[in-house]
């Protein structure tokens, strides 16, 4: 390995190539060989393992990953990098750079063709903070057979991510990756480790996907409308929530005694389980369309 994340090596290889960083792109490369050797080893990428990269920047996760993984395919939206990659990952025929903005990728197709011979495939990123939520939306939504998804961000996000219920992060975004995944933070990674630093602290998260969603659903669409109308006003409780949501005050009365859910409590108090529980109480009821 030619270990690109060290300080004085990416910056020689910055300054060969007359690179600079972009901000719009959320450029921020890692410079410390000891939290990527971790992530790669926790996110248990080995021999037969197919990896996704979204943003292999300069190259510095990308040649971990090469060197353990069997296949790589890295989604790189900044094509002035072709030449730094170029020139970093030489060594290696198991890399294929996809220059394409992630949001915009047939992931199907590209799954279904770049990961013969792997027995699974993993997804390993340092992501591009500005569009964390969207990423892993599409990710998931995609309901590719990904074994794992081990990807770094901001901290704030990644304990949202990851929350309880009961807690002050938890919320929507808590709930629509639990359905689908067990939710874990793998590693937290300080400011300095980056170049340029970052504003923020990061984390590393573990998403071990599911075979199945966490519950059954009548409707995942109905589903969502409800979590998120549900923490709206977080301070609000359900009722006032959902009075806002169906505009129809006595109907909210009964679907949350149906449901034994008093009509005082907030949203951040109730499981998962619990909103599934409404959400097909509310398909049961045709309420479905109306917020939707
Ligand atoms: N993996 C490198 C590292 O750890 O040093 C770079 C990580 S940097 C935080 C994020 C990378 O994502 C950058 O290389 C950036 O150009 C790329 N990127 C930003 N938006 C993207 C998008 N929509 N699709 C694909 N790559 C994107």
């Amino acid at each position: 390995m030619k270990r690109i994340a060290t300080p004085s090596n990416t910056k020689a290889i910055l300054a060969k190539h007359g690179f600079s960083m972009k901000k719009k792109f959320g450029q921020n490369f890692l410079i410390d060989q000891n939290v990527l050797s971790n992530i790669v080893e926790r996110a248990e990428v080995g021999p037969t393992t197919g990896v996704i990269e979204i943003g292999p920047g300069i190259g510095a996760l990308t040649e971990h990953l090469a060197h353990n993984a069997k296949k790589v395919v890295a989604f790189e939206i900044d094509t002035t990098l072709k030449p730094i990659l170029a020139d970093t990952l030489s060594h290696y025929d198991n890399v294929t750079i996809i220059w394409q903005d992630i949001l915009e990728a047939d992931l199907d197709t590209i799954y279904a063709r770049e990961f013969e011979g792997c027995d699974h495939v993993s997804v390993v990123a340092n992501l591009p903070y500005y569009i964390t939520t969207p990423i892993l939306t599409k990710l998931i939504e995609s309901r590719l057979p990904f074994k794992n998804l081990a990807v770094m961000m901001q901290k704030e996000v990644a304990q949202r991510l990851s929350a309880k219920p009961s807690t002050k992060e938890y919320g929507s975004l808590s709930i629509a990756m639990q359905l689908y995944a067990d939710v874990s933070i793998m590693l937290n990674v300080p400011k300095n480790v980056f170049i340029p630093q970052p504003n923020v602290d990061s984390a590393v998260v573990r998403l071990a996907m599911l075979p199945q969603p966490r519950v059954e659903l009548a409707d995942e669409a109905i589903f969502f409308a409800i979590t998120r109308g549900a923490f709206v006003q977080r301070r609000k409780t359900i009722q006032n929530n959902f009075n806002a949501l169906f505009q129809d005050k006595e109907y909210v009365v009964a679907l949350l005694e149906t449901c034994g859910v008093a009509p005082q409590t907030r949203a951040e108090a109730l499981d998962l389980a619990t909103f599934a529980k409404i959400a097909n109480q509310v398909v049961a009821d045709g309420k479905g369309e109306q917020i939707r």
